[in-house]
């Protein structure tokens, strides 16, 4: 593995010559990867790695069923959705029987940042109300809307002062590391929320949405706290003000037990945004919503985009939603996941660098602190473990606002002995870099979920 990290560096020369270097790549020395299969990533010299950290490639890597689609579609015809096809009618068919009712009607993109930006005007033109409402530490996308809805410090250490006027974040529902901590604050956060809306109105703004993620992607997988976008959803409909549950990351089977992550918090939102694991790597992207919403939105002009929704993307679609079905996975997410969370746990007992096991199915986190009382972010010691855990054969990486929290979000078609040989990776590696065995009994609360 040493070696092949050290050939990959040539062509990373290379990579900062012509591709813009403000896009980030994984490890400071990454391998070169070469091919995928399943659930797995293999290098220009043969080493393999389980990739945990993918959750674009939902039904594994290098699926023949995908590629036989592809040839077949590319074959046989590719063009934009301004022609008629059968293959954009199964496929939205297929999406808006899969949504909860009453959303029914689909648009279809290319990724999740069209997602959200659509998602966005959609509701801005519904309600012809001016703010958004976008919970801190968040992350939506990169165009100039999802953008303005995104806050991660993580990201953009300027995010918090640099947000247009027609967004207004609100505190973080962050049951573990948030203002208010448990699986019972949804009412303290409630409030705070109350709060912010009697401030908005006393300012004469009106609110058109509110976004987040039904479960907290991006600080690791935390689970919402109990009812906290029930009390959210029940506040904006009082107001005339959509819901928008951004599900680019958490949905489409991945939680194991639900499909979508709102099935999770109980609730049904306005507007689901998704993408990531619907292509499988190949770009697509949707909005699902009610058909009055999507007719509001007609009225301001045709929309239309050239590649979303070609026959290639849906046939691309279809196929990955048969190949889940076909082969079990949102039920291997849910035994698998559980399987590597219990493992996770029980590695929590032996390393107190383990402040926290988040999630559910294949989106896991694992918090990492310096001090489980004060709960200090161990930064360093995550991108030193990620590095180890390379060494490993295993590719992961930290997220969250202090890069503290290792995101395990795999392929979904992750066997039991693969997860078994991430565990052992990373107790060898929790070895070599914090050798300390646990002295407090117990991981966060939160982790229990
Ligand atoms: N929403 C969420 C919750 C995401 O995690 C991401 C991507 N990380 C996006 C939106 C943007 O998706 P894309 O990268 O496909 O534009």
């Amino acid at each position: 593995t040493a070696r092949s990290l050290a050939d990959a560096g040539a062509l990373l020369q290379r990579r900062d010559q012509s591709f813009a270097r403000v896009q980030e790549h994984y490890y400071q020395a990454p391998p070169q990867i070469e091919r995928g299969w399943q659930h797995h990533l293999i290098d220009t010299h043969g080493q393999a790695y389980v990739d945990m950290v993918n959750n674009v490639t939902t039904v594994g890597h290098g699926h023949p069923r995908i590629a036989e689609a592809a040839r077949s579609q590319w074959s046989l015809l590719n063009t934009n959705s301004r022609f008629h096809y059968e293959e954009l009618v199964r496929f939205t068919e297929r999406l808006a029987a899969l949504a909860p009712d009453p959303l029914d009607t689909v648009f279809l993109v290319n990724s999740g940042t069209e997602a959200v930006d659509l998602a966005l005007r959609l509701a801005l033109s519904y309600t012809g109300q001016d703010t958004v409402l976008a919970v801190r530490e968040a992350y939506h996308g990169w165009s100039l809307a999802a953008d303005a809805v995104s806050s991660s410090v993580a990201d953009n250490p300027r995010a918090l002062d640099t947000r247009p006027d027609w967004v207004h974040l609100v505190e973080a529902p962050n049951a573990v590391r948030g203002k208010y901590q448990g699986m019972q604050s949804a009412p303290q956060y409630l409030d705070d929320l109350d709060g912010d809306l009697r401030d908005l109105a006393d300012a004469g703004r009106t609110v058109a949405a509110f976004i987040a993620e039904p479960v907290f992607g991006n600080a690791g997988g935390v689970l919402l706290p109990d009812g906290y976008l029930a009390g959210v959803y029940e506040r904006m409909r009082a107001r005339g003000a959509l819901c928008i549950a951004d599900e680019v990351q958490v949905s489409y089977a991945r939680l194991g037990k639900h499909f979508w992550g709102t099935e999770q918090q109980g609730v049904v939102p306005d507007i689901i945004t998704i993408a990531k694991a619907m292509g499988n790597g190949h770009p697509l992207g949707a909005v699902i919503t009610r058909r009055d919403i999507a007719e509001r939105f007609s009225e301001e002009g045709p929309f239309f985009s050239s590649a979303g929704g070609s026959p290639l993307s849906c046939r691309i679609g279809l196929t990955v939603l048969d190949i889940m079905r076909d082969e079990g996975l949102q039920q291997n997410a849910e035994v698998v996941g559980r399987h590597l969370k219990q493992g996770l746990e029980r590695l929590g007992e032996r390393f107190d660098l383990i402040g926290a096991v988040y999630g559910m199915g294949l989106y896991l986190g694992v918090e990492l602190v310096s001090d489980r009382a004060a709960f200090t972010p161990a930064t360093g010691a995550a991108a030193r473990l990620c590095d180890e855990l390379l060494l490993r054969g295993c590719i992961v990486q930290p997220t969250g606002d202090f890069k503290n929290v290792l995101k395990i979000k795999p392929p979904l078609c992750l066997s039991i002995a693969s997860a078994d040989h991430f565990l052992d990776a990373l107790a060898d590696a929790l070895g070599a870099i914090a050798p300390r065995a646990a002295q407090s009994p117990t991981l966060s609360a939160a982790s229990s979920r």
